[in-house]
């Protein structure tokens, strides 16, 4: 797969270390016979503290340069790190960058909330709108863009995620990136765990592995729906994905699995098998996971193993996404001081 035709922006110099996790692997199996953990430190990523927005920035911002745009916008969540990311890649582009926010927890947006919202304001985003849930968030965004647009100034849309075709290139990079750690150190991948959310992650990597001939299953966990509503969005990214590279292959149904159930109660909010993955991880290898994502996709990845999904000795890749800020926002919750649904 070819990615060398579109403009791409590095804000990562080097690959995000691939590692192999002795002591989370005991603890998770403390009789042994479990499968063995492995990591990719996407969390490492650039535009610090970095994560999986970051691999898809780097076509999206390019793009928008090659566009002539003097802002970016782009949605999510009051904790989104989406947003902020695409704030650090305006501020380290020289663009301004404008948000539109979809409270999801009703009241959930707070003007003096710390993590990611302390960072938009650090970053100094431009303008900020704050809309009820459910709300049209393309609309919205198109809104900003016309207003910017009547100033004689040039907006450019990322959509929630980063998640369109050309920000699952992001991924598809992340895929070649992966098969040379596998080659040069000598590692053989059995199954990857990975966050699906908006999924241009899942979609992109699903689309890296077909296209290059990896064949390693994915598991994706979901982070805001079950499979029912979230594997459908996966094969569209993915497929997009491939179609936008010219690779003529359809994505097989059965490439796609995610699981449901860890998200719960609701996207965001916290459950005590997120605070049981991140203490662990925290308390065996020093590695932290955030309350939104990873450590609900670690829950995922425990959770799965208990259930025997994992062939013992098997080698699984846990892909961390990063979300450090949002730590700040749930510490009580994390240090066990607040009982959670479960
Ligand atoms: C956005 C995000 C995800 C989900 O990735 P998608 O590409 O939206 O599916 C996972 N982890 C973290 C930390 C994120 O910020």
């Amino acid at each position: 797969m070819d990615l060398s035709r579109f403009p791409r922006r590095r804000y990562t110099p080097l690959a995000t270390p691939l590692e192999f996790l002795p002591n989370f692997t005991r603890a998770l199996s403390p009789q042994g016979g479990g499968p063995n953990i492995w990591i990719k430190r996407d969390d490492m990523l650039g535009l610090y503290p970095g994560g999986n927005k970051t691999r898809k920035l780097e076509f999206l911002v390019a793009d928008a340069l090659a566009q002539g745009a003097d802002t970016l916008i782009t949605c999510g969540a009051p904790q989104s790190n989406h947003c902020r990311i695409t704030l650090a890649a305006a501020v380290k582009e020289g663009l301004k960058c404008r948000f539109v926010i979809e409270e999801r927890v009703p009241g959930g947006f707070n003007e003096s909330a710390s993590g990611n919202h302390f960072l938009f304001r650090l970053f100094g985003v431009e303008a900020l709108t704050v809309l009820p849930a459910g709300s049209n968030m393309g609309q919205a965004m198109q809104q900003v863009a016309d207003e910017l647009a009547a100033q004689g100034r040039k907006g450019y849309i990322i959509p929630g995620g980063g998640s369109n075709a050309l920000g699952g290139l992001g991924y598809v990079a992340c895929a070649q990136e992966l098969q040379q750690q596998f080659f040069e150190q000598g590692v053989q991948i059995d199954r990857v765990v990975v966050g699906s959310g908006s999924s241009g992650t899942h979609g992109g990597l699903l689309a890296g592995f077909l296209g290059n001939n990896i064949n390693i299953p994915i598991v994706g966990i979901g982070v805001s729906r079950d499979p029912q509503d979230q594997e459908p969005l996966v094969y569209k990214e993915a497929q997009a994905v491939l179609d936008l590279l010219g690779v003529a292959l359809t994505v097989p149904r059965e490439a796609v699995l995610s699981v449901g159930g860890y998200w719960q109660p609701k996207y965001s909010v916290p459950n005590a098998r997120m605070v049981e993955a991140v203490q662990m991880l925290a308390r065996s290898e020093a590695i932290l996971l955030d309350p939104v994502y990873t450590g609900k996709i670690m829950a995922g990845l425990i959770g799965l193993t208990r259930q025997g999904f994992f062939k013992p000795g098997e080698n699984v890749l846990f892909l961390h996404t990063g979300g450090l800020p949002s730590i700040h926002v749930y510490e009580r919750e994390l240090l066990g001081l607040i009982e959670l649904p479960a």
